[in-house]
Parts: structure tokens; sequence; C-alpha cells
């Protein structure tokens, strides 16, 4: 049997461990046929055979991001980009651009700005962005998204005016006569986000297809989709049916879009290799950056409150229950050490028979963590979804050691320890809250910038974004390395991760992105 597909004089990490480095790699179809030295791919080559030669480029397994929200990925992408502006001057002409091709009415939202580059020396304001865009709504969201600044329409459609009271943990900049400056802070950029309306089909769409080309340029040859929006279904559908994914998908909806009939009617269409309605995902509680994780003593920065469930431990029951009878996988979002522990109490309630059925639950984020939760999900076989650089921004950007405390900051997403006790840990991106970028993301597992004693090996993130990331779906038995019979999944890097300092892993490029055998990105 000849190759379609070889990729020679490379250096293969296969993840496969009875042969962890190869050479070159044969492809036939959208599976492996042989993995080994370079002389015996070339006795697969014929005149058909598609030869790449990788000249010593490493090669890795297709990336497998766990957690993703495509549809608003690609939103993003259709926002205006802030990032480098040297002044509001610049931030105006980059409004005026963008407003052009955009209908009357429609807002239009950028970010990435920060005022420390302003040649202005002060925060842009609502009449800098009445100037560029009197009639379309705008807001542009700052670079640490902490605040954003929005135009008069914007305010005028939020209801923001000299009466409106600054909300719990938010800040509405004002100035003479009580007059909104447009500068809002904190839980006060909610009032605006509320009132953007949600995209329609079409807008999502577009979107989607935008972040599909940026998928594929990162590597990542599996997403686990996180759905957001009612008519992402119907989007992931037609893109899958016009044959416009270049990434397989595991899609994950949440509870409250949990209609029997729309996903079960997706599930049987599209349960294949390429695409398939995976899980459902109960939110136990929020997140620590807006203090709705819960907890179970108060938070550190603000003693009145330790956020709340958002689910009763009885409607979890009720619900994994649904979502079991579907036999779809059983998914929680649980950010607070109080989430964790009312969601690994319906995990272990014996009338589950969880256990036993090997039906993987996963826990995602289970930020705050202990050792006794961490024994208990252990024992409960849940698989941890992390997003490593997730990890980073809750240190950096949210003081996570104020928020919680020293005691408890240790053990805000403890990797080594979960992996240490044996519990299996995923990787994915959180994407458009956090870049996309898995190499990125092995970077911030390995070069822990806080509590560095919890930061992981190379080869145990780059399982995170694999073969573990596979197991996730249940998939690892066909993807997550690089060996005879698997789907051809691969991405080459410029260099190999072990080979650079730790925190450079995330500038290395990725060079080319095979999926199936199928060519769906180069660099060159
Ligand atoms: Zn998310």
């Amino acid at each position: 049997m000849l190759a379609d597909l070889a990729l020679m004089e490379g250096k293969i990490l296969t993840m496969n461990p009875s042969q962890p480095c190869a050479e070159a790699v044969a492809i036939k179809r959208d599976k492996i046929i042989k993995v080994g030295a370079n002389e015996e791919i070339v006795q697969l080559v014929g005149r058909k055979t598609r030869v790449i030669r990788l000249d010593g480029k490493t090669v890795v397994p297709g990336f497998i991001d766990t957690h993703i929200h495509v549809a608003d990925f690609g939103r993003l992408l259709t926002w205006v980009d802030l990032r480098g502006a040297k002044s509001i001057r610049e931030m105006q002409t980059r409004i005026l651009e963008h407003a052009r091709a955009v209908p009357a009415k429609r807002w239009i939202i950028g970010r990435g700005w920060d005022q420390n580059c302003f040649a202005e020396l002060r925060l842009p304001t609502r009449y800098d962005l009445d100037e560029a865009s009197p009639d379309n709504p705008v807001v542009l969201y700052h670079e640490n998204g902490k605040l954003c600044v929005v135009n008069s329409k914007a305010l005028e459609i939020a209801g923001i005016n000299v009466d409106t009271r600054n909300p719990p943990d938010g800040v509405i900049d004002k100035q003479a006569a009580d007059e909104p400056t447009g500068v809002l802070r904190n839980a006060a950029t909610n009032l605006i986000w509320r009132v953007v309306p949600a995209p329609s089909e079409d807008e999502l769409a577009d979107a989607a297809a935008r972040a599909c080309k940026k998928v594929a340029e990162a590597g990542v040859t599996t997403v686990h989709w996180m759905v957001l929006y009612p008519a992402e279904l119907s989007v992931i559908h037609k893109l899958y049916k016009a044959g416009k994914l270049p990434f397989r998908v595991y899609v994950i909806v949440p509870s409250q879009l949990f209609d029997d009939l729309a996903v079960s009617t997706l599930s049987s269409e599209l349960g294949n290799a390429f695409m398939k309605v995976g899980g459902v995902e109960i939110s136990a509680d929020g997140y620590l950056a807006a203090r709705t994780a819960a907890l179970s003593k108060p938070y550190g920065d603000c003693p009145s409150s330790s956020g709340q469930l958002l689910c009763s431990i009885d409607e979890m029951h009720t619900l994994s229950a649904k979502i079991r009878g579907a036999n779809l996988q059983l998914v929680i979002h649980a950010v607070g050490d109080r989430a964790v522990d009312a969601a690994l109490t319906v995990i272990e309630s014996p009338s589950e028979g969880f256990v036993k059925n090997d039906p993987r639950i996963r826990i995602e984020q289970a930020a705050v963590l202990n050792q006794e939760l961490i024994a208990r999900m252990a024992n409960q076989k849940v698989v941890v979804s992390v997003q490593p650089c997730v990890v980073g921004s809750e240190f950096s950007v949210w003081s996570a050691t104020e928020r919680l405390g020293m005691e408890r900051a240790r053990w805000l997403f403890p990797l080594k320890t979960l992996l240490k006790t044996g519990v299996k840990v995923v990787a994915g991106s959180d994407c458009p809250m956090e870049p996309l970028s898995p190499l990125g993301g092995i970077q911030a597992a390995v070069a822990r910038e806080f509590f560095p004693e919890e930061g992981v090996t190379v080869d145990e993130a780059l399982r995170m974004y694999t073969v573990d990331a596979a197991y996730a779906s249940f998939e690892e038995t066909v993807k997550g390395s690089i060996e005879v019979g698997k789907l051809a999944d691969i991405a080459v890097l410029s260099c190999d991760p072990h080979d650079v300092p730790p925190n450079e892993i995330g500038q290395i490029s990725v060079d080319l992105t095979v999926v199936g055998g199928r060519v769906v990105y180069s660099k060159r």
C-alpha cells in the first residue's frame, strides 16, 4: 500500500509511549499507515505520493482544544482591533475606517486600547468616539478587559445618564454636573454588554467561518466547541455540510439550550469522526473575576460575599440524569471550591453508578481546590478541563492572591498535584477570553509564574492538548497520538518545545496543519 502523503526528515514526537520518536510518517486517505525512520517511509512513496520534507522540524499530534467558543472568537475577529494605537486620534481613525462598512444602527465593538500608550496622556471619552461615529453605538474595550469607553449613542441605548448610580462593583466615570464621560469600569461594563443585541445566524456564520481559519493556523485539529447561542448548532451543521470545517468538532451545549429534540437530531445525523454532539454543560457557578464563583469561605477582598451556586444540588441531579439519559457526556462548570464540592456530591451519589460506566464526567476549570476535593475527583475518575492561560490571568490580571488569600491561592489550579494524584487533566484555551494558542497554553502550564511548584513538564502539558484531550471525548483510540491506524491529524512546529526556554514556548510557530491527511494550513 503506497502513501498519499509522506512527511519526511522530521522529528516526530508521537505521544505514543511504545514508539516516542520517529523521523517520518506515511498517510493513506485520512489515516496514518506507518511511523518510523526515513528509510522505512520512503518504501511507501510512489509516483502519486505527496512528499513534504520537514527539514528537521518537529511534528506533534494535532492539538485538541478542549474548551473554545468558536463563534464568539469569530465575533471578536470582526471587532475593531485597537492594539498598538498610539493616540486617541489613531483610535478615531481606525473606528472611522471600520464604520464605513457597518450598516446603520449596528454596534461597533472594539478592543485592545491602552491609554498609557496614547500621546494625549488621558482616557478617551464619549466625545472622542462621537467625532468618529455619532450614529452607530460604539463600545471599545480596554486591553485588560476591565473597562470600556462608549459613545453617546451607546449610553443612550443603555439608559445611562446623569441619574444612573454605580452598580455594585462597578463605576460609571462622571465629570461636572454628573455627566457620564463614557468610561465604565468593572461591573459597569455589563450595563452596555447586556444591551448589545445577540448576533443573527448570518452574523454567527460569518464569524465562525473567520474563526475556522485562525483555529487551523494554531495547529488545532479538534475543538471542543462550547456553544453559547441557540443559532450556533445550525451554523456548525451548515459549515460541516458545506465542507468548510478545517478541524474536527466535539460540540458541548449549555444545559439552558439542551433541548432533547434539537440535540438528538444533530447527534444522530452528525455522530461521526468529524463532528459529534458530545456533551452538555451545567454551570454550577460563575467566575472568580466577577466574584461569582461559589466559595466555601468569603472572598478575601470582599468579606461580605462568598459567591453562590447557580444550580442547586437537586437541580444538578435532575439535569445530569436527563443528560446521561440522552447518552451525552456530563460537563460541569465549577470554579469555586463550594461549586466543585456540589458537583462531586452529584457525581458521587450511589444511584448514579457513575464510575462503573466510565462516563468521564468533566469539571471545567475546577479552579479553587483543596486536597480533599482532589482526592474525591481522583476517586470518581473525573476529567478536569483547564485553560492554562486563565491560570496566569487569574493571578496577574485579577490578583487571585488578594481575592482568595494566600492559603487558598496556593490551591488555585494545582495542576501538578492533580496529575500526581492521578486526575486526568486536559487543556483548552477558553478563547476568546484568552488567546487561542495551544503553545501559549503549554508555556503557561510549564513556566508558571505564581506557585511554580504547580507547573508541569513539557510532556505533561503536551499530553493535556493531545492524547489526554482525546480521552476527554472518548476518542483516545482514534486520535491524540501519531500511530498506525489513527486519524492523520498532525501539526508541524518550527521547533521542539523541549528545546527552547520554557518562557519562549509560546513563540514557536505552527508551520503546517494536517487534518485527516489533508493540509488545512501551511505557513508558506
Ligand atoms: Zn468558556
